[in-house]
């Protein structure tokens, strides 16, 4: 019984803290095992009872001839069908930008379950961008603080019903 979460979202939105949080110390193990690539990361994730896989979607701006629009499409798309369900971070300081509505549109038309976090809202930092999110259609936006571990415990709340349901 267990279930895959991707995260997903932009450059710089914090995917890649989130995920060292979620993950710790065990990310030395899963880079040592075969056939994981440098685009999605792939990691065992504990929070509080909860175990479960998580896919950030490393390697969005690394330099190729493909337009960063299409490679963030496609990675995206890629960790979005590898996943029980998507976490789409957005950054509530700089709000809602066009490229988080490109986001936006590809998760409401192909992922089954998406919890929307307004990342970098420690304090009371990123008012406005966490109202902003709201505009997205994906429901309520979680406020969290990957970097300070904030909304670690909604977070958990959100999850711990889709670990029963896999
Ligand atoms: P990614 O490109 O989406 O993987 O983003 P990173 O995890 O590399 O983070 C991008 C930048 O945002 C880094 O400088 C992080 O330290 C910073 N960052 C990540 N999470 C937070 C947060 O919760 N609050 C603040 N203030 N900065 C954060
Ligand atoms: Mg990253």
């Amino acid at each position: 019984m267990s279930f895959t979460l991707a995260i997903v979202g932009r450059p710089n939105v914090g995917k890649s803290t989130l995920f060292n949080r979620l993950v710790g110390k065990r990310l030395a193990l899963v880079d040592d095992q075969p056939g994981v690539t440098r685009d999605l990361r792939e990691g065992d994730a504990r929070l509080g009872d909860l175990r479960f896989t998580v896919i950030d979607t490393a390697g969005l701006e690394e330099v190729t001839d493909e337009s960063l629009q299409g490679r963030m499409r496609r990675l995206t798309e890629r960790a979005v069908d590898m996943a029980d369900i998507c976490l789409f971070l957005v950054d509530a300081r700089t709000g809602i930008t066009p490229t988080d509505e490109m986001f936006a549109e590809i998760l409401r038309k192909r992922a089954d379950h998406v919890i929307l976090g307004a990342n970098k809202a420690e304090g009371r930092a990123g008012e406005s961008g966490v109202l902003d999110a709201y505009a997205l259609g994906l429901g309520e936006p979680l406020r969290l603080s990957a970097e300070h571990g904030e909304g670690m415990d909604e977070l958990y709340h959100i999850l711990r019903p889709v670990a029963d349901e896999f």
